[in-house]
């Protein structure tokens, strides 16, 4: 059992320099490794890879990046909806069915935690700042702590943090909708946007969180390396099974 936790993490493909290429932000690997974990880079394969590409895997984490195609949860696209990548859509959704299906510990941050939504029946918010005007401002803040969360306290998210209500960074336009099937909100902004959601059951560790914790892990705050310990442990509690 002295083996670190295998980690998949998927990532997009940009072109650059005229050549498509798979990228993901550090921040994700990095944190994925100061909490004991061994990272993976999981690209945008075909939905059909998907399962196949979990074999061997202990945890996986859904990153950000691009708006999710609103036709995945049956709504006419918003003019603010733009990078739309429907093969990595695609992918994902795959994922979090095999994720399921193999009960794979699964950390879903900003768009993970929208594709895990969509994934199993839920909807997103297109643009908060166009659907919910009293919203309080949710982008580009990914260095500091620019609004409150409070967590729902029976929550897994409520327990792993050992905390009511923590401070997080936020950069988003969107947000978690209608929850879809199995998955409760655990965490909300003062304005009513949801922050947080997860897997009801035992069955599946599933934790989703709209904020960007992998941005957050060097602060005297320790809720953002709580939250990859525990994903760490769990993975870990998976292979040892
Ligand atoms: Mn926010």
């Amino acid at each position: 059992m002295s083996r670190p936790p295998a980690i998949a993490i998927t990532s997009t493909t940009e072109f650059i320099r005229h050549v498509p290429r798979v990228r993901a932000n550090e921040a994700y690997t990095q944190a994925a490794r100061a909490a004991g974990m061994r990272p993976y880079i999981l690209p945008p394969l075909d939905p059909r890879d998907a399962d196949d590409m979990l074999e061997g895997m202990d945890g996986l984490m859904l990153t950000g990046g691009e708006d999710i195609d609103p036709a995945l949860y049956g709504a006419a696209r918003h003019a603010t909806v733009e990078d739309v990548h429907s093969q990595r859509d695609a992918f994902e959704m795959a994922l979090v069915h095999a994720a399921r299906e193999r009960k794979l510990p699964t950390l879903a941050i900003c768009r993970g935690i929208q594709i895990a939504n969509v994934a199993l029946g839920g909807t997103l918010v297109q643009d908060i700042p166009s659907e919910w005007p009293d919203a309080l401002s949710h982008e580009n803040v990914r260095d500091q702590r620019t609004h409150t969360v409070l967590l729902a306290p029976s929550s897994r998210l409520a327990k792993l943090l050992d905390a009511q209500e923590i401070g997080v960074n936020s950069v988003h336009h969107q947000a978690v909708g209608q929850l879809g099937s199995g998955l409760v909100a655990t965490a909300h902004a003062p304005d009513g946007i949801i922050e947080g959601a997860e897997w009801t059951g035992d069955d599946w560790w599933l934790v989703g969180v709209q904020w960007h914790p992998e941005e957050m892990i060097a602060t005297a705050e320790p809720w953002d390396r709580q939250l990859f310990s525990a994903f760490a442990s769990a993975a870990r509690e998976r292979f040892a099974l």
